[in-house]
């Protein structure tokens, strides 16, 4: 049985607290390895000798840090099919999947490495009589990353590309469900060139999430996970002082209008809905028809897609739309949501409880499932149910599809999909949730653009990566500053290159 332990002062170490999490492969349901869970004592050791080297790194130009970004890129794409074949094995998604979530991991590091020039601060020259006014942003010093389960490439390359190339050091907190990938791309780090103690990959459950947030020394926590848990971290993060972005959960509304292009609609839905087994925070769970007319064309569009629709492990290459859930007690939560989703009246057209593949019968499978008429008191419409579950609402008009977007307490994405740019652009003015998409199902903003959800799918105020990423792991301080009058003659300028 393969052992993962943590990452720390630049190689693995095996853990010392003597508890373990199995790690399984969902597509065979066979624990294939087991993970050390951190103790206090371990996290805080990590935190301590990171926060030694922090001091050089901090004070290393950045456009040496920024190097370490490049040789990073290029490692990474190196060994891109080797990150995927190992994040597809324990999260289960498609092999093209899995190099999708090292891809848009990989572009925020490439946007890290305009770390300088994010570096920059302000200037006023003579603000007032010989005065000159200049802000500067620093590094925080020690930060945290907290990351899930569902994007384990991802979401860490996320918060390491920011953190690190602005000069902080970082105590990532992997999901214990798929821990391999995090820690392959600390040893990427430290080939590129990154210093030992600067990124500290420490694994763990609660133990180690709550060390973190007492940690006198730890000065942010980038988190993103459930929403209970981001509110949780939030909170305690914020006693101690800490800034904290917390990315949570998600029911991402798609509005299909009567003008939209029903096949262009349907082949959206069935990507965003069960591509990644509906593992994904951008996911569409809710499809919204505006009109009888139009959810009966929808449906009629849906169910032949759905029925073709392949499901498997990741070993069956290109032929696979989508691949198992990742724990049994995944599998079982979205089982009895469907069920629920039944008794509480919903029209149950496509039904992937019983789904079974040969040679596979103890994987973590869900076949896709489609409901019609849900309403929005049942269960399958107010909760996240994180699986290949798409619901239909039918709504009569435009003002009421809006208004349930609207209404729901989660806020991360959303589409509309419509030929009216008048229509298009009044819900993109109105709607309160963070990413819209106009004919686009999955709207998630490129590197150089912010990540973030509204109300209850982020709390904190910067999102993630872009700009924001930046300003999140780093802080200004404003210099105010008037010199005496000096000797202005006799000195010796050469030009002379930075070291
Ligand atoms: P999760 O909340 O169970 O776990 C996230 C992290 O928190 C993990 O590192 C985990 O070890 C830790 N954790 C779990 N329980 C904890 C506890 N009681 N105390 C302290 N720490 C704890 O989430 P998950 O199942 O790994 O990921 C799926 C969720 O993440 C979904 O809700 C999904 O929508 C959300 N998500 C959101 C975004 C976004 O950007 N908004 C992106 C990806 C995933």
């Amino acid at each position: 049985m393969q052992e993962l332990g943590h990452w720390i002062n630049g190689k693995r170490v095996a853990g010392t607290s003597g508890r373990f999490a199995d790690v399984y492969n969902p597509a065979t349901g066979e624990v294939q390895a087991r993970v050390a869970l951190a103790s206090k004592a371990e996290l805080d050791a990590a935190v301590a000798d990171a926060a030694k080297a922090q001091v050089a790194w901090g004070a290393t130009n950045p456009q040496k840090r920024a190097r370490v970004m490049m040789e990073l890129v290029r490692l990474i794409n190196r060994d891109m099919d080797k990150l995927a074949e190992a994040l597809s094995r324990e999260h289960g998604k498609t092999f093209p999947d899995a190099k999708g979530d090292v891809q848009r991991g990989l572009e925020v590091i490439e946007f890290s490495c305009g770390a300088p020039h994010f570096m920059k601060g302000e200037f006023t020259d003579s603000a007032g009589p010989g005065i000159d006014m200049y802000s500067m942003r620093q590094p925080l010093g020690v930060v945290a990353g907290i990351t899930p389960f569902n994007f384990p490439a991802m979401i860490p390359l996320w918060k390491m590309g920011p953190a690190l190339a602005s000069g902080n050091a970082m105590i990532l907190k992997p999901s214990e469900r798929d821990p391999s990938v995090p820690l392959m791309l600390a040893e990427l780090c430290q080939e590129a060139g990154l210093p030992d103690g600067i990124l500290q990959v420490v694994n763990g459950d609660k133990e180690s999430v709550d060390a973190i947030l007492d940690s006198p020394v730890i000065q942010a926590v980038g988190f993103v996970g459930s929403t209970p848990i981001a509110q949780y971290i939030y909170e305690r993060a914020a006693a101690t002082g800490k800034r904290a972005q917390c990315f949570g959960g998600a029911k991402n509304h798609m509005i299909i209008m009567p003008d939209a292009d029903m096949e262009q609609a349907a082949d959206a839905l069935v990507g965003a809905g069960f591509g990644a087994a509906g593992e994904r925070c951008m996911a569409i769970s809710v499809a919204v028809p505006v009109g009888d007319e139009t959810a009966d064309r929808l449906i009629e569009a849906l169910v032949p897609r759905i029925e073709k629709l392949k499901v498997g492990p990741y070993t069956a290459g290109d032929d696979v739309d989508y691949g198992p859930l990742v724990t049994s007690a995944a599998m079982e939560r979205v089982k009895g949501l469907i069920t629920s989703g039944v008794e509480q009246g919903a029209t149950l057209v496509c039904d992937g409880r019983d789904f079974k593949l040969q040679g596979y019968e103890n994987g973590f499978f869900v076949g896709p499932t489609l409901f019609d008429n849900v309403t929005t008191d049942m269960n399958i419409y107010r909760q996240e149910i994180f699986g290949p579950v798409l619901s239909t609402v039918r709504a009569r008009t435009y003002e009421e599809a809006i208004g349930y977007a609207i209404d729901h307490e989660y806020g991360n994405g959303t589409a509309i999909f419509t030929r009216d740019g008048d229509t298009a652009r009044d819900f993109a003015n109105r709607i309160n949730i963070g990413m819209v998409g106009i004919n686009v199902p999955i709207p998630v903003p490129l590197a150089y653009h912010t990540f973030g959800g509204w109300k209850k799918s982020g709390f904190g105020d910067l999102n993630q990566h872009g700009p924001d990423g930046f300003r999140f792991y780093t802080r200004t301080k404003t210099v105010t500053a008037r010199w005496p009058s000096g000797i202005k003659e006799g000195s010796a300028f050469n030009f002379k290159a930075m070291d």
